[in-house]
């Protein structure tokens, strides 16, 4: 027997609003808390999770830059005389992703949404390695260098597996007692949330099927474990989509050219521009300023969100709908969907959830990025009462068995949110 696991189950968008009412894990994790989310989408919210840090430090925030210098997407430029009516169908973007990320050699997420073939070359894509991954972030480091770094045996979940393949992997790993540390990842909710919207019968389904799955690892975990310290926590909520703007049939008409006076990038609850003049920055501030379902954020706001970027690499203006205001078309899709997250952290359905076995909960822990330091503590005290383990060349000379780490991925079959859409 072992000392203690700490078993980190993050299951995407299982928001507050989503388990205010219900019992999920009433038993297996009784002690839960409201955590603020973080501005933006997975692509934020992951990374801080697993780094501790806000996305101005780490600089993982939205996918798509205007950064033309640094734009792998030129082969794509020909693409641009195909079609519309082929080129913004969901499954020929899917396929062209799939084929684009092997040649570019991406590691983390990637799709290529519904970004124009005509701008593609504009824009850079700004999450090339895997934040799931040692060395996967864009700035600093992640609990997998971390735990790397101490050589502490761990688990970590590989998106390429799926959630059955990953469930598979960690009951395999808990059960031989081979790691001090795991770190489960499941996205799957959150498509269905997407789809189905926040209301759906399917939540309280799937939520039975997730407790089912965490009290089978929790019972193997505990023949092999005295303590296994349970946190179930995740990224954001989600918010029924029932208002739709095209947000581009307002900028588009107007006499300042994209690509030429100014650059947009349309996500599904915000759009990021970046101006080359003064009169394409007047006519398009003026513009959005008249749309009553959104607002610009100011500075002083983005600031205090930690995502007001000094240089300005994700836009000089951040336009952000309200709750329920959904953009379409978007470069992320070209339907509508039911449900989306995106929309400002103090919006109703934007906050995340934590649930746990232990009987207390810091009260510092009040933000997403804070589970980081639930996981570098719990990991730290697990390598002590597990017993001591030197860093990795030191081990290997004693003899110790080194970390577990998931073969490099393959082709991701879904991203760091089980969506279509960020
Ligand atoms: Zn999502």
């Amino acid at each position: 027997m072992k000392a203690i696991l700490p078993l980190f189950i993050f299951i995407d968008a299982c928001g507050w609003e989503i388990i205010r009412n219900e019992p999920f894990c009433n038993t297996l994790a009784p002690n839960r808390r409201r955590l603020e989310s973080v501005f933006g989408y997975s692509s934020a919210c992951v990374p801080s999770i697993l780094s501790g840090r806000w996305p101005v430090d780490h600089r993982n925030w939205c996918y798509f830059v205007y950064d033309p210098e640094h734009s792998p997407f030129r082969v794509l430029k020909p693409l641009r005389w195909l079609p519309r009516s082929l080129t913004s169908r969901r499954m020929v973007r899917r396929w062209l992703s799939k084929l684009v990320k092997v040649q570019l050699r991406f590691r983390g997420y990637f799709d290529l949404y519904n970004i124009p073939f005509k701008h593609i070359s504009l824009f850079d894509f700004t999450e090339k390695k895997s934040p799931l991954r040692p060395g996967g972030m864009n700035r600093g480091a992640n609990i997998a260098d971390f735990l790397e770094e101490l050589g502490i045996p761990h688990h970590v979940s590989d998106p390429a597996r799926g959630e059955t393949g990953n469930f598979d992997a960690v009951l395999e790993d808990v059960k031989t007692g081979r790691i001090d540390f795991a770190f489960v990842y499941w996205p799957d909710l959150d498509g269905l949330l997407h789809r189905e919207g926040n209301q759906s019968p399917e939540i309280s389904p799937a939520l039975r099927a997730y407790e089912e799955r965490i009290g089978r690892l929790l019972d193997a975990a505990r023949a092999r474990y005295e303590n296994v310290r349970l946190y179930v926590f995740s990224d954001h909520g989600m918010a029924n989509c029932d208002t739709l703007v095209d947000l581009k049939a307002r900028i588009e008409p107007l006499p300042p050219r994209f690509g030429g006076d100014y650059v947009a990038v349309y996500d599904s609850t915000m759009a990021r521009f970046w101006f080359f003049n003064e009169d394409a920055r007047r006519a398009v501030t003026e513009t959005l300023r008249a749309i009553p379902e959104g607002g610009i954020v100011p500075d002083a706001e983005l600031e205090q969100l930690h995502c007001l970027f000094p240089d300005r690499y994700f836009g000089e203006l951040i336009f952000l709908m309200r709750e329920g205001v959904l953009i379409v078309p978007s470069h992320m899709g070209e339907r509508p969907i039911r449900a989306m997250h995106g929309y400002h952290p103090s919006e109703k359905h934007s906050y995340a959830a934590l649930l746990t076995n232990q009987p207390d909960i810091p009260e510092d822990i009040t933000a997403i990025p804070h589970i980081h330091r639930l996981m570098v503590r719990d990991a730290l005290l697990a390598r002590e009462r597990n017993g001591s383990r030197g860093p990795p060349e030191q081990r290997a000379q004693r003899g110790f068995p080194t970390a577990h780490r998931a073969p490099e991925p393959a082709l991701a079959r879904t991203g760091p949110c089980g969506c279509s859409q960020q």
